[in-house]
């Protein structure tokens, strides 16, 4: 796949419409379209990074970045207190279906551990 062919890459441009939640110049936030919770966001780097078995210390910022926003939007979305989960799903085994790096908070109902 390349990236003109990515679908993250499509929404990030806009040739995609998707319901975005919040975007910044490294980051965007938007409703998963088969929503696995009450809230299921998934918050995608802007760069195609193909997932996270390609993520250098140049990336540190930017997933640091990651995880205050999902701090805050889970705040925003009111799931805070009773908790969430921000996952990332890595590779084939991992269960990543699209090869652009990102993270789902999922949250509004209690979930189960291990994944199955
Ligand atoms: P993965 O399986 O790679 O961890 O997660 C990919 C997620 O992207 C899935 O939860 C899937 O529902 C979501 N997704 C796939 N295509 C689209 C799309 O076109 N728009 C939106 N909003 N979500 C998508
Ligand atoms: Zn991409």
């Amino acid at each position: 796949m390349t990236v003109s062919d990515c679908i993250f890459c499509k929404i990030i441009a806009k040739v995609i419409s998707s319901d975005i939640i919040y975007e910044d110049d490294r980051l965007i936030a938007i409703k998963d379209i088969n929503p696995a919770a009450p809230l299921h966001l998934l918050i995608i780097p802007k760069q195609h990074i193909a997932s996270l078995n390609e993520i250098g210390t140049e990336d540190i910022e930017m997933l640091g970045h990651i995880q205050l926003l999902a701090s805050r939007l889970a705040a925003e979305s009111g799931i805070s207190a009773r908790g969430y989960r921000l996952v990332n799903n890595c590779g084939e085994w991992g269960g990543q279906s699209v090869p652009h790096l990102h993270y789902h908070l999922l949250g509004g109902k209690q979930m189960g551990w291990p994944p199955k």
